[in-house]
């Protein structure tokens, strides 16, 4: 197997890259007494820019054929992207300061920035609204349910962008716009919360009634639970057989349609649901197809 050698804006220029190009240790010399010890110092100074003054004092400087070999080296696109690339604050701290001197001061202040950031963590937020803490594995199963719900990537994207936006609901609207109200914009009246906007709502509840109907007249009694729809968390053990997939394609449809009447005074109609999930189920065969996959529609 043959190892691609990472290049970072840090790589010293004696490292194996360039033992890689074969170029002679004289000229290695040369760049790291004259130009800089980096790849990103020698990118900066970009002197194999025909242009640049330094470039006639280097090319005289060192063999011509390393510098031909240099010169397309720094030139490549996919070089001058990645050793462009700024340094990020651990690398800063790990390689611009000549001393140790505060090493553990800086390090201290870049952990205690880690540890301020506030938590966007979209599952948890849920579960903050629903009033519940979710176990490590359930996180991980809505996780799970988010890359897979789908095996389309346009209905994946649509599930994710309705599920997780909670930031378009009126309370973090209000908060962001100071003097926006609140309340639930269907106009119930009621402070509009993520959950209340996509699950208690009594403009929403009718829909996800009509669904639960629906999976019932299946066969698949399911307890009364947001996390079942929207994170893909279903009771641990049930004592029915539930087909997932074809949940998650009523569920999602339900999401779709809610979405779409996000700001409208009404509930979303039973006709709107089954066109949406019609729209799903048509996107999710033709996906399936182009996969190879037939097992889920056979
Ligand atoms: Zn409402």
């Amino acid at each position: 197997m043959k190892l691609n050698h990472c290049i970072s804006p840090n790589t010293k220029v004696n490292s194996k890259w360039i033992k890689d190009l074969d170029v002679r240790p004289q000229t290695i010399r040369y760049l790291e007494e004259n130009i800089g010890r980096t790849l990103f110092r020698i990118n900066f100074k970009d002197i194999f820019n025909e242009t640049n003054p330094i470039t006639k004092k280097t090319k005289t400087s060192i063999n011509l054929w390393d510098y031909i070999k240099l010169k397309s080296f720094f030139t490549a696109k996919e070089t001058t992207t990645q050793t462009k690339r700024p340094l990020t604050e651990w690398k800063k701290i790990f390689t611009c300061h000549t001393s140790d001197k505060r090493l553990v001061t800086n390090i201290y202040k870049e952990l205690a920035k880690l540890n301020n950031k506030t938590t966007n963590n979209p599952i948890q937020k849920w579960g903050e609204d629903m009033d519940r803490i979710f176990t490590t594995e359930e996180i991980q199963k809505a996780e799970k349910h988010m890359k897979k719900c789908s095996k389309s990537l346009i209905v994946r994207e649509m599930q994710i962008k309705t599920t997780m936006r909670y930031h378009f609901t009126p309370v973090r609207m209000s908060y962001i716009r100071k003097g926006n109200s609140s309340k639930c914009w269907r106009g119930c009246g009621v402070k509009g919360t993520l959950l209340h906007c996509w699950w208690e709502c009594k403009l929403v509840q009718p829909l996800w009634r009509t669904v639960w109907r629906t999976l019932r007249r299946l066969e698949m009694n399911l307890p009364n639970d947001p996390a079942i729809p929207f994170l893909g968390i279903y009771p641990k053990e049930p004592n029915i057989s539930i087909q997932k997939d074809l949940c998650t394609h009523m569920f999602l449809a339900a999401q779709f349609v809610i979405a779409k009447t996000w700001k409208q005074p009404r509930c979303p109609t039973t006709d709107e649901w089954l066109s949406k999930l019609w729209y799903i189920y048509t996107i999710e065969y033709y996906s399936a197809i182009k996969n190879g996959d037939f097992t889920v529609f056979s």
